[in-house]
């Protein structure tokens, strides 16, 4: 390898530029459309691309076809701004030459036309570096420069610079280039160069260059002549100063088990490394396991407390930098973390055990019953625990809800991250829990955990369609026998019609005219 990797894959076109893609996308279309402003700030962090953005973008204004997003390459103007010699193409770096006099000569050179392109191109970096007369010399000349002078200003920090620089500007903010593309822009140049890798090993060195692809280049740089060409994650580590990723692995397992005696022989064989560099590859490593969701072992709440204490570990740092002492309350306290879960176990238990107190005692006899049916379920106390919880959350929330829940509700067992439930409510209570059932299900997960699944026994649906059965058989013998009732009824009014239909009877109201109701008397008795 004759030369560096940041120089020899630095991006000649904007097609090669990685991780910008809003801004290649902007300042593509200005070119097309011709519509260019005289002045242009570049910020973001270092290694970002805006250098090699400024000079992309300078070639594509110089370059005989332009100014085009596709300059070509060949024209004598793009010859010599892609071997950075280009006479109209200035560069200047501010760090350097911050002082008015540095300014006073380049607005010089503004005043005199370019000499081969038709564009004269300032790109001044680090430009928050100038001094305070620096920059109101240069204002004068950012408001209104001649037609054919162009700026691209850039820098890390653009809140140090003047309002009155901004508002004259067109300004493009870079992004942190993603971990992702650097790590795939580290793949494309390794396979060019024929160098074997390991995908892990460019994820640590991506890492380790903090977003800045030129870092990382500079690192790759130094990788490959460590590992003789053949790029493994412990050679990656060893050679970044930084623990090999198998040991941070076994270090979580040691902490996992609680094994105080190797957590010991750790914090003997990590004396010669920096904490700080510890705490960083534990925190990365945490990350990656949170993110891939396939250890069982890494909750959300333990990664959330594990977090917690390699932050403070950092803190504590800052206070006192005693290395191998906060490594071991980094150690020892994550074992601690995951003595949360038994202990809030334990206050389960003691609660309980207090409320059995509190209670009264019963009859003897509804008292030895109660202690075999305890004795069953015993591994059930946390759960009716966190039942009551639910409860009182539920009454809090939507004291209706809360006190019909209460009422209708009661908890059977919490095993294998199902609550199960008996539920006796009918009619209005049952429509009060099932427009309930969402604040129901939040809690259960914030008091349960979000695996919690709820499984409800509807006795109270049975008993409900069985008093409904037993309304309608009801019902039904009711019908019956008012239908038995009239029937009877017609039997007996046509009893009465026949017997009216005697011959006899009929004299006698042909002969008794209107005391017709005498004679209905007498023949109903
Ligand atoms: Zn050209």
């Amino acid at each position: 390898m004759s030369q560096v990797l940041a120089l020899k894959y630095r991006p000649s076109n904007f097609e090669k530029l990685i991780g910008q893609d809003a801004i290649v996308t902007t300042l593509s279309s200005a070119l097309s459309q011709n519509r260019l402003s005289h002045a242009y700030l570049f910020s973001g962090l270092r290694g970002s691309g805006k250098t090699s953005t400024a000079r992309i973008f300078a070639k594509a204004l110089v370059c005989d076809e332009g100014p085009t997003k596709n300059p070509c390459e060949v024209c004598p103007n793009c010859i010599m701004a892609n071997e950075n010699r280009h006479i109209d193409i200035i560069e200047m770096d501010a760090a350097s030459s911050r002082k008015i006099d540095d300014i006073r000569e380049l607005i010089e050179k503004t005043r005199y036309k370019p000499t081969t392109a038709r564009f004269k191109v300032f790109i001044i970096d680090e430009v928050h570096m100038l001094t305070r007369e620096a920059f109101n010399a240069l204002l004068k000349t950012l408001e209104e420069p001649p037609e054919f002078i162009k700026f691209i200003l850039a820098t890390t920090d653009p809140m140090k610079l003047p309002a009155t620089i901004l508002s004259r500007t067109q300004h493009f903010r870079f992004k942190q280039i993603s971990r992702g593309d650097t790590v795939k822009h580290l793949e494309h140049i390794l396979n060019l160069e024929g160098i074997k890798y390991e995908r892990e090993a460019l994820e640590i060195i991506a890492r380790a260059g903090n977003g800045s692809l030129r870092d990382t280049l500079t690192l790759l740089d130094q990788a490959i002549i460590f590992s003789k060409n053949s790029l493994t994650p412990s050679l990656a580590a060893s050679m970044l100063g930084l623990l090999d990723p198998e040991q941070v692995k076994e270090i979580f397992a040691c902490i996992m088990e609680g094994d105080r005696k190797r957590a010991l022989e750790f914090l003997k064989e990590l004396e010669h490394y920096e904490c700080g560099v510890v705490i960083d590859e534990m925190t990365a490593y945490l990350k990656d396991r949170y993110f891939e969701q396939n250890d069982p072992k890494f909750t959300t709440r333990r990664c959330e407390w594990f977090f917690r204490v390699l932050s403070e570990a950092k803190n504590l740092l800052y206070l006192n930098p005693e290395n191998s002492f906060v490594l071991a309350l980094v150690f020892f306290k994550m074992m601690e973390v995951l003595n949360i879960d038994k202990i809030d176990d334990l206050i389960a238990s003691l609660e309980s055990e207090k409320t059995e107190f509190a209670e009264p005692k019963k009859d003897p006899i509804a008292q030895i019953a109660a202690d075999i049916k305890s004795s069953h379920v015993q591994h059930d106390e946390s759960g009716k625990i966190k039942f009551k919880t639910l409860v009182e959350k539920l009454t809090d929330r939507n004291m209706e809800l809360g006190e019909c829940f209460e009422k209708n509700v009661e908890f059977v067992e919490f095993k294998n991250n199902e609550l199960h439930l008996n539920s006796h409510a009918m009619n209005g209570d049952r429509k009060i829990i099932r427009e309930g059932y969402g604040i129901i299900r939040q809690f259960t997960w914030d008091i349960f955990g979000l695996q919690t699944k709820l499984a409800v026994n509807h006795t109270g649906k049975e008993k409900e369609e069985q008093e409904r059965a037993e309304a309608e058989a009801k019902e039904a013998e009711r019908k019956a026998e008012a239908e038995k009732k009239r029937a009877d009824e017609m039997i007996e009014k046509d009893k009465k019609q026949e017997l009216l239909n005697t011959d006899f009877v009929q004299k006698a109201i042909n002969l008794f005219g209107d005391k017709k109701d005498a004679v209905s008397d007498i023949t109903e008795n």
